[in-house]
């Protein structure tokens, strides 16, 4: 931010590559000025268009997000929502930014991709499968999240059906030795708030997030109505639609952040930026629509 002058918000007026932010900012009050410098998204919704367990129709879905005060959602549905359909669908919402993404199946887990068609041929050897989504989501330019990378882990002492380390002989003590997998060298981010997880198995992937240096994004798995927005990535400044999305990723310094769907956001990201007031005051915004 060298060279820009800060507002007493304590931030620049511009972001990153410099998208203007909307409003003139004397006109705004302080608490619209941080509105403006945070973009919040559920990263991980499912919708019927796309994932056959899941029950939400992308309108209830869109309502919700404005009820909670989302700038947009993440549709990752398991066997894609066809680009045409979407592209109609979105055009009808113009106050919700919606990003179409794939959450992709593997012999090591879920990951969600952005950029691909549909679901990538080419299954083998489990690392295998990851080289080859990963030619095909940089022949797009595309990214790839691993979602909810230890869910079952702790399901312990005699079972686990993780898909990173399928036997319980060998799970691993620490977040040092989860760390040594292969996996995360393979994918850009790592999902570190998943609304469908329980606490100690998205507090074990930030831990190892943050050994790799990711940043970690959050979403809710919602395939409801129940918990949309449990799990949301801040990200600075506006996020618009795909393009922006790929470029906020690609810059890092996002957050994942819990719970914002009952209004009590916690921060489990290492974005300096982000103050606990900014989400706060998003959150309360629809508390009070709510009534
Ligand atoms: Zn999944
Ligand atoms: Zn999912």
């Amino acid at each position: 931010m060298a060279g820009e002058e800060a507002d007493d918000t304590g931030f620049a007026a511009s972001w990153r590559g410099g998208t203007p932010l909307g409003a003139p900012a004397g006109k705004l009050d302080r608490q619209e000025k941080l509105d403006q410098l945070l973009s919040l998204f559920d990263m991980h919704v499912h919708t019927n268009q796309g994932s056959p367990d899941s029950g939400l129709t992308p309108e209830e879905m869109v309502e919700d997000a404005r009820r909670l005060g989302l700038t947009g959602i993440m549709v990752t549905e398991h066997d894609g929502w066809p680009r045409h359909d979407f592209e109609a669908f979105r055009r009808t919402v113009d106050d919700i930014v919606l990003i179409r993404a794939l959450e992709v199946y593997t012999p090591l887990g879920h990951v969600i991709t952005m950029g691909l068609e549909g679901h990538v041929a080419g299954y083998g050897d489990s690392i295998e499968v990851i080289r080859t989504l990963r030619r095909e989501v940089d022949k797009v330019g595309g990214f790839m999240i691993l979602a909810h990378p230890f869910r079952f882990l702790f399901d312990l002492p005699h079972y686990t059906q993780n898909m990173l380390f399928q036997d319980a002989e060998r799970i691993p003590q620490s977040a040092d030795e989860a760390a040594k997998h292969r996996v995360f060298e393979l994918v850009d981010e790592v999902e570190v708030v998943n609304g469908g997880n329980i606490e100690v198995e998205n507090r074990f992937a930030q831990e190892v997030a943050a050994i790799h240096g990711f940043w970690g994004t959050g979403g809710s798995d919602a395939h409801s109505l129940d918990g949309l927005a449990r799990g949301v990535t801040a990200f600075m400044g506006d996020v618009r639609g795909e393009a922006d999305m790929l470029e906020a990723l690609r810059a890092g310094d996002f957050a994942p952040v819990e719970s914002f769907h009952v209004g009590k956001p916690v921060n489990y990201g290492r974005a300096s930026w982000l103050k606990p007031e900014m989400l706060l005051g998003r959150a309360a915004r629809h508390e009070s629509a709510a009534g």
